[in-house]
């Protein structure tokens, strides 16, 4: 990310309320361990600002997407004492590399584990998590004799040694419960049945935390959504507990004119004043993550509410006005300002998509301020 607000756009990052709602989130689920998910740059608010603000909790247990995540955690020196476990399919050439970092990757097939035993040096320990697919699709153990297979290679290697199993829910999220019930089953069958002992379960998504902890095994849980504040299941389902914001999306006005009845703003000239307005000009756009469909969405000026006029553009947008404002005003386009909000929901939902989304959609043209 740039580090200066060299243009005055940027988002705020409320690190206190991620420790907050991590905290709230184990209490909630009656979990004793958290493996916090810091993929994608920690869902867009910067992997190791999160990194760092979770491990002074007393969080040990990170989980990222790919090796070059993982490396960033490394390097930027955070402490050495935490565990980074790799969600995806990785490549299993890149064994040494892993066991050399301490990374612990996710292994789905006994082909790859295999493979990763050829690779690896002797003498050079992988930890491994072992993942089971029970309703994915993606990657993992099939049934009950693929999960005991691995588990006993595992079990039987000198180089491999088991550091967690998991698996991940599809509907935990949304009203799909049946889904949900025959994922857990299949877990519970497969898993147990190979008797592989309960301390190394993880099972819970923040959708598994939030709404289904009493009905699976919760002591460890792998949370990325909640930790940064919002609804996974939002619109459908609602919240059980009131988690904190921790992002806000601000930028200040560089232009305000005023434009005569009959003139038109930006692209395809789609929004015509019909009197004299006046107008102002933001320092951001679609390549910021400020979709183009954004077109119309609410924003906050004074605290209270107006709303983008015309096409977003690449790197800037219109907003209209009731009255003149001062260049440098400042403009609330997530967060809040005196009593009126726009969560990240609520631009979610207005782009027709989810939270995940628009978060990790947002550039590094941002600045991204910690308090
Ligand atoms: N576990 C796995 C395997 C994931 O892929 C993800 C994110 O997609 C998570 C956990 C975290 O999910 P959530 O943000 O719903 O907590």
């Amino acid at each position: 990310h740039e580090t200066e607000v060299t243009r005055p756009t940027w988002i705020e990052i409320d690190l206190k309320a991620i420790q907050y709602n991590a905290k709230l989130i184990m209490e909630h689920a009656g979990a004793t361990r958290l493996i916090a998910v810091v993929k994608a740059d920690a869902y867009g608010h910067g992997a190791v600002a999160v990194t760092q603000a979770l491990y002074d909790i007393g969080i040990r247990d990170f989980a990222v997407a790919t090796i070059s995540e993982a490396l960033t955690l490394r390097q930027a020196r955070v402490h050495d004492d935490f565990n980074i476990l790799l969600l995806g399919v990785q490549d299993v050439s890149q064994v040494k590399l892993m066991a050399e970092n301490r990374l612990m990757p996710a292994a789905g097939t006994l082909d790859w584990m295999k493979q990763a035993v050829v690779s690896l040096p002797d003498n050079q320990i992988l930890d491994v998590h072992l993942a089971v697919d029970t309703g994915m699709g993606r990657m993992g153990a099939n049934s009950q004799a693929d999960v005991a297979a691995m588990y006993a290679f595992i079990q039987e290697s000198r180089k491999l040694r088991l550091n967690g199993v998991f698996t991940h829910f599809a509907t935990a999220d949304d009203d799909n419960e049946a889904y949900y019930r025959q994922q857990v089953t299949k877990f519970y069958q497969w898993v147990g049945g190979a008797g592989i002992p309960k301390n190394y379960w993880h099972l819970a998504n923040s959708g598994s935390a939030l709404w289904h902890h009493d009905e699976i095994d919760t002591h460890t849980i792998r949370v990325g959504s909640v930790l940064y504040g919002f609804n996974p299941g939002s619109p459908a389902l609602d919240m059980p507990i009131k988690l904190k914001n921790v992002l806000s999306l601000k930028s200040r006005m560089g232009a305000v004119h005023q434009l005569q009845a009959g003139e038109s703003v930006s692209y395809g000239a789609t929004y015509t004043a019909e009197q004299a307005q006046w107008v102002a000009t933001l320092p951001i756009g679609y390549a910021d993550g400020y979709l183009r469909r954004m077109g119309g969405m609410k924003v906050l000026v004074a605290g209270k509410a107006t709303q983008v006029i015309g096409r977003i553009t690449m790197d800037q947008i219109v907003i209209a006005l009731d009255k003149k404002y001062p260049i440098g005003t400042e403009v609330t386009l997530i967060g809040r300002d005196g009593d009126e909000e726009i969560t990240v929901e609520n631009f979610a939902n207005y782009a027709e998509t989810i939270p995940h989304e628009i978060l990790t959609s947002f550039g590094v043209r941002l600045p991204r301020i910690y308090h």
